[in-house]
């Protein structure tokens, strides 16, 4: 016969309770991989870096929050990139949004509205840091 939920539930409390080495192990697993995410410094050098700011378009942290309600978001420069710092971009929703899934190189071009020489060059020097 097969096990209901609720005694496939207790059969796992059971098992974490014999084997506590098990959750330490788990434990320092998702430590481990907390690292590869963005920490709060690296945040706020981008922040700095951006000057607060879309590094697409330009606009504040202010004005996205009055235009989408919404904080600027953290794009991927590349797409298919980590999601690490060395693949952050600090953009609005709306730049977020006309990119899409495409790279940045092939979304931030001269016909961009959004396109801005010195934009691009401070989004250049940003990633370049990581190389
Ligand atoms: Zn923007």
């Amino acid at each position: 016969m097969k096990k209901n939920n609720e005694e496939y539930r207790d059969s796992r409390k059971q098992w974490w309770r014999n084997n506590p080495e098990k959750i330490k192990e788990y434990n320092d697993w998702t430590k481990m991989h907390k690292t590869h995410e963005i920490t709060q410094e690296e945040l706020n050098e981008l922040y700095n870096y951006a000057n607060h700011s879309c590094m697409y378009c330009g606009i504040s942290e202010e004005e996205s929050l009055t235009k989408y309600s919404q904080k600027l978001h953290r794009d991927h420069a590349i797409n298919e990139g980590s999601n690490k710092i060395d693949n952050c971009i600090l953009a609005c929703r709306g730049c977020n949004v006309s990119k899409r899934d495409k790279d940045w190189e092939q979304w931030y071009v001269p016909t961009n509205p959004r396109y801005d020489q010195g934009r691009y060059r401070v989004i250049m020097e940003w990633l370049n840091n990581f190389q």
